[in-house]
């Protein structure tokens, strides 16, 4: 049959999807020049495919314009056609970055921590997912087993090498702890590309699992009561040679001041861009206490319920630890944009820098026995627990805005309350199906 490769130029939306349109490859260069037409209502159009209320209307042109260092092309060598795609960024029509692309909300946080800090990003997205429901008779397939290493080792082989092809460094396959769960942290890398490989981490999931006839999926959680499927994102700061600079040994839990800062940041502006990072009505449920994830904005050394989570040095070596010494900010999941989510810690982070904010204390106790006040005098608070409340929170942020812009916050606030409708009159379990089917 007659046929011409076509190349998907992707933007990761508000909705946390990759949408987009495809070329043909052979006009790649072509539409680096002259772009792909895109439109601004598209950022209005929720994971469900209703319309949030639009300050655009039908008004308006944008264009779409590849960004070649970021081609895809993945041969699975099966006969099926290879996975060929490139990340763009959404511009106006005069070249000037568009208000809601996520990937240039992204470069102005990085670009904001270079200016005032001189310091650049080194991080890498963690993500959980899991198989369809096992049937009732499936055999069990407990955690961490080799017979649940089995079960979906040929799918983790042809991840890796898919991975390793896309330029991204697999570490491990892990038959993660809920049912069907899996997970396979992928190697750090600097700034932008760290949200690009997180993008084309969920799409190869997705394409190699569809090659074995399944369907993986990131939803934050599949049933009120279930483990949820997160997002970890680890991250460190190096200088502007690239010199690791976390890592601090006679500092507060080993962190340096500029490490210290940027935590607090984190943690200070947590619960106001919350919905960046867990952005859909059932991330709240995978976000209360006791699932290993967190459910205030705390740092915790190696405790896995900490918003902010100070990992382990493995090393004995002072040179090997300062590279490998990392935090890992734990409240995300896959239905958020990863260049929002990385955008808004960025952002928080470099806030606390300039603020000159204190290393926070590592918490150590089980902090859902705590009441409010007890908290507040720890600087605690409980994170909004549910997207409305997070929306809430993120309205009434006039720090928020200034970091993203007003139009972005009523784009984004118009598009959950649209997809929040949608939900209306559904039960838990109802949702899950929802969201189920499309993250
Ligand atoms: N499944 C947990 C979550 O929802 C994380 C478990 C872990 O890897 O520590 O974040
Ligand atoms: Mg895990």
């Amino acid at each position: 049959m007659i046929s011409e490769p076509l190349v998907f130029v992707a933007t990761s939306d508000l909705a946390g999807l990759t949408r987009g349109k495809a070329v043909a490859r052979s006009e790649l260069l072509d539409r680096v020049d002259r772009g792909i037409g895109w439109v601004p209502t598209n950022a209005l159009i929720t994971c469900f495919d209703n319309l949030g209320e639009s300050p655009y209307g039908s008004l308006g042109d944008l264009l779409l314009i590849p960004d070649v260092n970021t081609e895809v092309m993945v041969d699975f060598e099966d006969g099926t056609r290879p996975e060929n795609f490139v990340i763009g960024n959404i511009v106006n029509l005069d070249r000037t970055p568009w208000e809601c692309c996520t990937r240039t909300h992204l470069t102005s946080a990085l670009n904001r921590l270079k200016s005032v800090a001189g310091l650049q990003l080194y991080s890498a997205f963690e993500h959980e997912f899991q198989f369809e429901e096992p049937s009732e008779n499936a055999p069990a397939n407990p955690a961490f087993s080799i017979q649940g290493f089995d079960l979906h080792a040929d799918f983790g082989e042809v991840l890796f090498a898919a991975l390793s092809q896309a330029g991204i460094k697999p570490d491990s396959f892990i038959n993660e702890f809920g049912t069907d769960q899996y997970e396979l942290p992928i190697g750090p890398t600097q700034g932008i590309h760290s949200a690009d490989q997180a993008l084309v981490f969920r799409q190869l999931v997705h394409a190699c699992s569809r090659r074995f006839g399944q369907r993986a999926s990131f939803i934050p959680i599949r049933h009120f009561d279930a483990v949820g499927n997160g997002v970890h994102i680890h991250f460190s700061l190096q200088d502007a040679d690239a010199n690791p600079v976390t890592y601090d040994p006679n500092g507060k839990h080993f962190l340096s001041a500029a490490a210290g800062s940027f935590a607090a940041g984190v943690l200070k502006y947590l619960p106001e861009f919350l919905c960046l990072t867990a952005a859909t009505e059932i991330s709240y449920q995978r976000l209360t206490p006791h699932r290993w994830s967190s459910s205030f904005n705390n740092l915790g050394a190696q405790d896995r319920e900490a918003a902010v989570r100070i990992c382990p040095l493995t090393s004995t070596s002072n040179k090997v630890a300062a590279r490998q010494f990392n935090l890992e900010y734990r409240a995300a999941d896959a239905t958020a944009s990863p260049y929002l989510a990385l955008a808004a810690l960025v952002h928080a982070g470099v806030q606390g820098i300039e603020e000159g904010l204190r290393t926070p204390n590592a918490t150590t106790e089980d902090l859902s026995l705590f009441d409010k006040t007890t908290l507040a005098g720890m600087g605690i608070e409980r994170l909004p627990s549910s997207l409305s409340e997070a929306l809430d929170r993120f309205n009434a942020s006039p720090m928020i805005e200034k970091w993203f812009g007003k139009v972005f916050c009523e784009v984004y606030t118009n598009h959950k309350k649209a997809e929040l409708k949608i939900l209306e009159s559904l039960t838990f379990e109802e949702k899950c199906t929802m969201y189920g089917r499309v993250f």
